[in-house]
């Protein structure tokens, strides 16, 4: 749409549109049908500056906003969803949080390796018994002297068989909200990282269970206060939400494309499916819904960067876009018939991808909860 970007954003998107194009699409099918992992777009993306998106310029990072983050989730979502899942991991979930939450000594330590791209990050938050209810994690960790001990597991983390850099939440109280956050490297001793996940989509973002057997951290690796990290917890899921809803919108633009394409070549009855009308109302209903997810994601990252950090319109903009995300992949599979049930074409990759955005980084429930809470409990 005309004036809805500034020419630095519009410059962005076409050099994201275009690194997409090179460097993800042409390896999305194989990696995801080997669980493979992308890593020399990575090291690219680095070249990008991307992989600081969100950092200051003073700590080595492109000084961006949620706007070009999610810009950056939307134009690489489309072509590869699963590494950009793992883009998010790295940028958001790990160095914005260490971008806003660590001390000055912290990020002149683990920033440049991060941003260059020498290192990959992580966070892990989620355990085998504590998944929407984040808050009731029990991963422990203990103050000894200069350093804490950690005793506990954590599952499903993005990125965990390859990170380098894992920020870690785990509990310093005896209540629920004495959590505190720790920088663990993976050779510090007692970590390990486990079991490699096998999954239904995103299978080119790895994914692994962490373990702590009285892994030892230092004491200087704890980001801010005891017992405060929730706030930094909270403040970082909603960017999460915000960026990562960038994905949903590319996967839905992806499907919109390739259906469409593919109702103007294929031919039954002697007509090309498109002059149906049931085919062009999908069509037509698939495209409305993307555009009003797109006007809804990109008002929850402009708010957001203009220091509105509203948490149901970053709630609202995640449920809506993976809601639309995972219909798209339905309907372009249906337009394309048996075609769009067999591996040799991309929309039942996009429809398989799409369904992790209904349920990672918060659920469809939970969102709906966020919001509610606020109608019922805010100041409507
Ligand atoms: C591919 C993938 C990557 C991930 N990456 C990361 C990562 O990098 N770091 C990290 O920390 N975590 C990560 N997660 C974890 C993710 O955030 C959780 O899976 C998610 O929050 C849901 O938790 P759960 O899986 O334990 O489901 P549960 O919380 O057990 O939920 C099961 C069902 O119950 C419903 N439910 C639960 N509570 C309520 C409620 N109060 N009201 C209504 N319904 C409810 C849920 O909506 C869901 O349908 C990832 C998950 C996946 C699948």
């Amino acid at each position: 749409m005309k004036g809805e970007w500034t020419s630095e954003q519009e410059l962005l998107a076409s050099t994201l549109e275009d690194f997409a194009k090179q460097e993800l699409e042409p390896d999305a099918s194989a990696l995801d049908e080997k669980e493979g992992f992308n890593r020399a777009a990575f090291q690219k993306m680095a070249g990008l500056g991307l992989l600081g998106i969100t950092v200051p310029e003073s700590y080595g990072g492109a000084g961006l906003g949620c706007v070009e983050a999610t810009l950056a989730m939307e134009k690489m979502g489309a072509a590869c969803a699963s590494s950009t899942l793992s883009y998010l991991a790295h940028s958001i979930l790990c160095v914005n949080n260490l971008s806003e939450n660590a001390s000055d000594a912290q990020k002149k330590k683990y920033l440049p390796k991060l941003i260059s791209g020498e290192w990959i990050g992580a966070m892990a938050m989620t355990e085998p018994g504590a998944g929407s209810d984040a808050l009731g994690l029990r991963t422990k960790a203990e103050r000894k002297g200069d350093s804490y001990v950690l005793n506990g597991s954590k599952t499903f983390i993005t990125n965990g068989p390859e990170a380098s850099v894992f920020v870690v939440y785990a509990k310093t109280g005896s209540t629920k909200k004495d959590i505190s956050t720790f920088i663990v490297e993976k050779g510090f001793p007692g970590f390990k990282v486990g079991r490699k996940l096998s999954k239904l989509g995103m299978r080119a973002s790895p994914t692994s269970e962490l373990s702590f057997e009285n892994c030892v951290v230092p004491l200087a690796n704890r980001v801010g206060e005891e017992n405060h990290s929730v706030s930094h917890m909270m403040r970082n899921l909603n960017i999460e939400r915000i960026t990562i809803s960038g994905i949903s919108l590319g996967i839905a633009r992806a499907c919109v494309e390739y259906a469409a394409n593919y109702a103007k070549e294929r031919k039954q009855f002697d007509q090309t499916i498109g002059s149906f009308q049931m085919v062009q109302e999908r069509l037509a209903e698939m495209a409305t819904n993307a555009a009003a997810a797109r006007a809804l994601v990109y008002q929850a990252a402009r708010a957001y960067d203009s220091g509105d950090r509203d948490l149901s319109l970053g709630a609202m903009s995640k449920l809506f876009s993976a809601q639309i995300a995972t219909r798209a992949g339905l309907d372009a599979v249906q337009i394309l018939g048996g075609y769009g049930y067999m591996k040799e074409y991309p929309v039942e990759r996009y429809l398989r991808d799409a369904k992790l955005m209904e349920i990672g980084a918060g659920t469809n429930e939970i969102m709906r909860v966020l919001i509610a809470r606020e109608l019922l409990e805010g100041d409507v």
